[in-house]
Parts: C-alpha cells; sequence; structure tokens
C-alpha cells in the first residue's frame, strides 16, 4: 500500500528526461526501503516481536473478563505463537503453570499407584519360592501389603492358601482411579484454556466451556471413591450417592455448556453451581460418619477432607471477589492476582482428598466388610 502511492505521486511529476532518472532512482530506492521494511516485519514476525503484550483496553470485548488487570494481555495470538507463551510472561503464564504442574503431580500419583500392583505380584512370586521354615517370614510380607493379619489365623494355614484368601481381599481400585482421572483432567483442560484462550473468540468460547466441565468433571469423581469405600457393604446407598451426585454433575454440565453463562457476568451463578455440587457431599459425610463410627481411621481422613473442604471454599471466595487485585488494580497483573491463588488452592484441595482417599483404602484393604 505504502510503496503503491509512493510511486504514483512521484510518477505524476516527471516532465523531462532528468527529471524521469531521478524520478526511477527515488521510485527504485522506495521500493528497496519497502522491501527492507517489510523484510523486517516479517523477520519480527518470526521472531515473536509483533504478537506484543496490551493492555486492557485494547483487548477485544471478548477477553474483557476483569478489569482489575490491566497489562500483560495476549490478544488473537495464533496458536504457534500461544503455545510458545508457555515459555513467556503474561499476566496468564502463573495460571497455566499452576495447574500444569498440578496436573503432572497427579500423572505421577496416577503412575506410581497404577504400578503398586505389580509390586505386590512380585512379592507374591518371591514368597513362593520360599520354603515352609520361612513361613513366618512370609506371613508378614503379606501382612504387611495387603493388612490382613486380623481376618487370617496366619500360623494354621498354609502359606500358599492363606496368599489366595488375601488376594481375594483385594479392594476395588477403580473408584480410586476414576478420582485421578477426573482430576487429572479438570487440571490438563484448565492449562490449556489459560493457555489458548487469547487465539480467537470462538476458541475463548469453547475452551472456557471446556475448562467448566473439567471443574464439574473433578467436583464428581471425587465423590466416587470416597462413596464406594465408605458405603461398600451398603450397596444400596453406594447406588443412591453415586446416581445422585452423577445426576446433578450432568445438569450443571449441560447448564455450563450455553454459551451464556460461560461469560463474566455468570461468574457468580458458575460458582453458586459448583458450590452447591460440592455441598451435596455433606449428606454422605454426615451419613458415612454414623456408617463409619467405629474406624480408627475416621478423624485424620476427617481432618484431610476438611482441608479439602476448605481449600474449595476460599479459593472459591477469591474467584468470585476477586481480591486482591480489585483493591489495587495493575498490581497484581502477573503474580498474586486471584484467578492463581484459586488454582493453587485447587491443587491443594485435590492433594488433601488424594490423602483421605488413601486413608479409606487403607482401611477398607484391612477390614474389609467385617469392620465398619
Ligand atoms: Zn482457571
Amino acid at each position: 500500500m505504502n510503496y503503491c502511492e509512493t510511486n504514483c505521486v512521484v510518477k505524476r511529476k516527471g516532465n523531462n528526461n532528468k527529471e524521469s532518472d531521478e524520478t526511477l532512482s527515488f521510485t527504485q530506492s522506495t521500493k528497496k526501503n519497502n522491501m527492507i521494511s517489510s523484510h523486517e516485519e516479517e523477520n519480527d514476525r518470526n521472531r515473536g516481536k509483533r504478537y506484543s503484550l496490551v493492555s486492557f483496553w485494547e483487548l477485544p470485548n471478548y477477553m474483557k473478563d476483569n478489569e482489575y488487570i490491566l497489562r500483560y494481555y495476549r490478544a488473537n495470538w495464533p496458536l504457534k505463537e500461544a503455545f510458545f507463551s508457555l515459555f513467556r510472561w503474561h499476566n496468564e503464564t502463573l495460571n497455566v503453570w499452576t495447574h500444569l504442574v498440578g496436573f503432572f503431580l497427579f500423572l505421577g500419583l496416577t503412575l506410581a499407584n497404577l504400578m503398586k500392583p505389580h509390586v505386590v505380584d512380585l512379592l507374591q512370586q518371591f514368597t513362593r519360592s520360599f520354603s515352609s521354615g520361612a513361613e513366618k517370614n512370609v506371613s508378614d510380607s503379606i501382612k504387611d501389603f495387603l493388612g490382613t493379619a486380623l481376618l487370617f489365623d496366619l500360623n494354621n494355614q498354609a502359606p500358599l492358601k492363606m496368599e489366595i484368601e488375601a488376594l481375594e481381599f483385594v479392594i476395588a481400585r477403580w473408584p480410586f482411579f476414576v478420582f485421578l482421572g477426573g482430576s487429572m483432567f479438570c487440571l490438563l483442560s484448565s492449562s490449556i484454556c489459560h493457555l489458548f484462550s487469547c487465539h480467537s473468540h470462538d476458541l475463548n468460547l469453547f475452551l472456557l466451556r471446556i475448562d467448566y466441565v473439567g471443574i464439574a468433571v473433578m467436583i464428581i469423581t471425587s465423590f466416587f471413591p470416597q462413596i464406594y469405600y465408605i458405603f461398600l457393604c451398603q450397596p444400596h446407598w453406594q447406588i443412591i450417592y453415586l446416581a445422585g451426585i452423577t445426576a446433578m454433575g450432568l445438569f450443571t454440565i449441560v447448564t455450563l455448556l450455553s454459551p451464556s453463562h460461560s461469560t463474566g457476568k455468570h461468574r457468580a451463578f458458575r460458582a453458586m453451581l459448583f458450590c452447591s455440587m460440592g455441598l451435596f457431599g455433606i449428606v454422605p459425610a454426615i451419613h458415612a460418619c454414623f456408617v463409619n463410627w467405629g474406624n480408627p481411621r475416621r478423624n485424620i481422613t476427617l481432618a484431610y477432607e476438611c482441608v479439602m473442604a476448605l481449600s474449595y471454599l476460599i479459593g472459591t471466595l477469591f474467584y468470585v471477589t476477586r481480591i486482591p487485585e480489585r483493591w489495587r488494580p495493575g498490581w497484581f497483573d502477573l503474580a498474586g492476582h486471584s484467578h492463581q491463588i484459586f488454582h493453587v488452592l485447587v491443587v491443594v484441595g485435590a492433594l488433601a482428598h488424594y490423602a483421605a482417599t488413601l486413608k479409606m483404602l487403607e482401611w477398607r484393604d484391612t477390614f474389609g466388610c467385617d469392620r465398619t
């Protein structure tokens, strides 16, 4: 555009040969300069310089979510630039990393737990090779791993028979892995949403909905192990509570998938939906206290669950009130704003729930249905 305008104006001036020569040389140099400058622009684009960070006022309307965060926004960035912004400072960097680290943490915990049964299998093969003289040691090993000491009279049974009976007693792990899977889905979808939602309006809307669905999935799946293990010996309560929370979760997901509910205006409504799902847990929790009255691990499990509930509750308060950035707009653009605090508390809450679930699993592995 620039090149054409300059060229046309200069050419109209040319009446004699001298002038024409000067015009030609000026045109050529302008052309050359323009080529250089367009080449530099191309280089800048390749180096990522072109996609500079912008302020809140320069944002397209769909990205104006938090008016207390004033600077360091990415707006309408290509996917490649958005991906590499994982390693650049902007106001979403810590939002992406807080949940990405959480995702890898839960991935590690899942892999460690998936490998556990193999450790037990190896131990059993190892114990079979022992002679009857080592019966005591074998019994102790199995006792340590499966916690069956109170259920078997170790001195009166052959080691092999005892191992088979002990194996039958292993409690199902799938509800535990459902929770781990749900947590990983939530943490990863949140990281992806924060990383790529600066690309376009359509992708922004889609990813925000996936992010909310991730939160709902995490809440639903968190209930699975607790309800399954607490009510292991009362399957009708297992079904009632699991069906209840799944129905509530599906309702929440369908509601959140409507585009109008993804906007900033509905922040409190979304928080209310998530909280009501969490509060639903109070019913089976009170019920569980009675079912589990004699469980010596009850207090430690409850303590972990209280940490989880507090983390989620305080996190939601930060999310809704947008504290501390509302007190000092612009001060917390890069680090320390409410959404980052909310993310950290979500990971803390999920870890506390993981610890509570392990305690519950340990208790069921030890006592099965004999002691409730
Ligand atoms: Zn988030």
